[in-house]
């Protein structure tokens, strides 16, 4: 790995790069993956690379629904994998998660390096790839019949949006975790973080372990008041402000 200094301004983006590329070496990260990410990159720097008050409530809607779900599951890929190992695990322990590996480029030697990549941090992984939903062309219609086919909720971060309207189309809740609030997935998904993946994971791990204690009336009523689309309103007129106030600084 390039040797970042602490101090650099962008320390923390460059050394999510570095652990992509990482990934990619180990055959977890699909190349793709990196220019996906690449995209995220650009929005974030666009919302100031912090977490919004919008995301906030969508990580707690998020925490809210997989507490209520009887059967939730996180969904990995790739990138995923790589950028957040030990948050995978605890939060779908926090919550009560199974964890599935489910790729867009697919091949069983991926989805095995994905599974031991996260086995290594403790995570029990289902990936057995022997049910499909149907409706969907890609790879990622293949799926593990005691995870994502008979889940409630389902967890996706990074998405892309005909998967997600898939999901949808099977009866599941989707909470999708993606830094473009314009894209199909962050407008199909029933519940869109607006934010990195990196912070969300760890926002998300916080608030379960607190909400684990609340009652589910407080939890459904978290979810009932849960507006997905005001939220990607906000996070448009957010991007809008904060553009807005560097073109004022820029000019000064
Ligand atoms: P669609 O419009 O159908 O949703 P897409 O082109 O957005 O398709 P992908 O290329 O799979 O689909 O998108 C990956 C998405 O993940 C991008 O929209 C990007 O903003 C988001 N993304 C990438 N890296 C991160 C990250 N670290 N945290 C949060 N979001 C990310
Ligand atoms: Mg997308």
């Amino acid at each position: 790995m390039t040797e970042i200094p602490k101090s650099h301004p962008r320390y923390v983006s460059l050394m999510t790069r570095e652990r992509l590329v990482e990934g990619v070496k180990l055959g977890v990260t699909a190349m793709q993956g990196l220019i996906a990410h690449g995209r995220g990159e650009a929005f974030d720097y666009i919302l100031g690379e912090k977490t919004r008050e919008f995301a906030l409530k969508a990580e707690k809607a998020a925490v809210a629904s997989m507490l209520l779900a009887k059967h939730p599951v996180i969904s990995v890929n790739g990138n995923t994998a790589v950028l957040v190992p030990e948050e995978i695990k605890r939060l779908a322990d926090a919550v009560g998660a199974k964890v599935e590996v489910n790729v867009f480029h697919y091949s069983p030697e991926r989805v095995e390096k994905i599974k031991s990549y996260l086995e290594r941090y403790g995570v029990e992984v289902l990936a057995a790839c022997d049910a499909v939903l149907d409706g969907l062309e890609s790879a990622r219609r293949i799926v593990d019949s005691r995870g994502i086919l008979i889940a409630d909720v389902v967890l996706v971060p990074l998405e892309d949006g005909d998967r997600c309207e898939i999901l949808k189309k099977h009866g599941k809740r989707v909470i999708a975790i993606d830094l473009n609030p314009l894209s199909r997935t962050a407008r199909m998904a029933d519940i869109t973080i607006v934010d990195n993946i990196v912070r969300a994971f760890s926002k998300m791990i916080e608030m379960a372990e607190k909400m684990r204690e609340w009652s589910r009336e407080e939890l459904n009523r978290i979810v009932g008041e849960y507006d997905n689309s005001e939220i990607l309103a906000e996070a448009v007129r957010e991007i809008k402000r904060y553009l807005e106030k560097t073109a004022e600084e820029i000019t000064r």
